[in-house]
């Protein structure tokens, strides 16, 4: 399998081209931007692009499409068809995330409509890329509509925003739901095994086992609501890699938050900052 991972916008947002080396067939997933250097690196590697996948419709993750599909006229456009308004919505989606209009072209956010969707992508389908066969799985929560790509013989997953390495997708956005979220996980991902690895959106590569065994969302060191049983939980080194604050009073709505340490802060909205912060939960 042939990968190929650009990363692009504001948001740090990791676009991959994902490549069959037998038949150099290839998928462009998420292209959130610079569609050029996405194209180059298509003709660098020699390369037929069948399709862009999008697994859910976020701006970072759909901003390119329309160019891409200029330069690839022939690659379809597929996305699940519960993500279509937010697809549809994508000129006006900047001001979702409280970015004022006078920004927008100063940021690169000016979105003309993106193009027509060509097919939507199933639960359980199965998706042919030359010797790759991917399973979609729909995962919702971050959008209604958001899918996963498996390759199950290459043990490799891409997760989109569902699952971070040590954290897991804001369910704040429209169309967000955090028990659908936790419920795609626990019920969809982790299932996959431990050792498959994880492509995730932003932040590094991890695998399902290590975070099964150590992401705070996922371990019980974070339980849902009800209760509070806990008095004080201290998080260590908690890797802020994607919206630590944004994600944990999305779960703890009246948690009292002190940072301790001298770590950084990250955008409200999603951070590139790759800090290890040390938090220390009171609830
Ligand atoms: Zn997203
Ligand atoms: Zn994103």
């Amino acid at each position: 399998m042939i990968i190929e991972e650009l990363t692009v916008t504001a948001f740090q947002q990791h676009t991959r081209i994902v490549g069959c080396d037998k038949t150099r067939r290839a998928i462009c997933i998420d292209p959130g931007d610079d569609s050029e250097s996405i194209g180059r690196a298509i003709e660098q590697h020699g390369l037929e692009l069948q399709a862009i996948v999008c697994t859910h419709a976020h701006l970072d993750h759909i901003g390119g499409v329309a160019a891409l599909k200029r330069l690839k006229p022939d690659a379809k456009v597929l996305i699940h068809q519960a993500d279509e308004w937010i697809y549809e919505g994508l000129p006006e989606q900047p001001s979702w995330i409280g970015i004022p209009r006078s920004q927008w072209a100063a940021l690169g956010f000016n979105f003309e409509p993106p193009p027509r969707i060509d097919q939507y992508l199933q639960d359980g389908q199965i998706y042919k890329l030359g010797e790759l066969e991917f399973t979609i799985i729909h995962c919702p929560g971050h959008t209604p509509g958001h899918v996963v790509l498996f390759e199950r013989k290459e043990r490799k997953v891409f997760v989109g925003d569902v699952l971070f390495a040590g954290s897991v997708g804001r369910t704040d956005l429209p169309g967000g739901s955090t028990e659908q979220l936790l419920d795609s996980i626990m019920k969809k991902l982790l299932p996959l095994g431990d050792d498959v690895t994880v492509y995730s959106g932003h932040g590094p590569l991890t695998t399902i086992g290590e975070e099964r065994r150590g992401n705070p969302f996922l371990t019980g060191a974070l339980s849902i609501g009800g209760g509070a049983k806990f008095q004080k939980v201290c998080l260590g080194e908690y890797s802020a890699s994607w919206w630590p604050q944004t994600t944990l009073f999305q779960f703890f709505p009246k948690l009292t938050l002190f940072r301790v340490g001298d770590g950084r802060l990250s955008l409200p909205i999603c951070s590139s900052v790759m800090t290890l912060l040390r938090f220390e939960v009171v609830v």
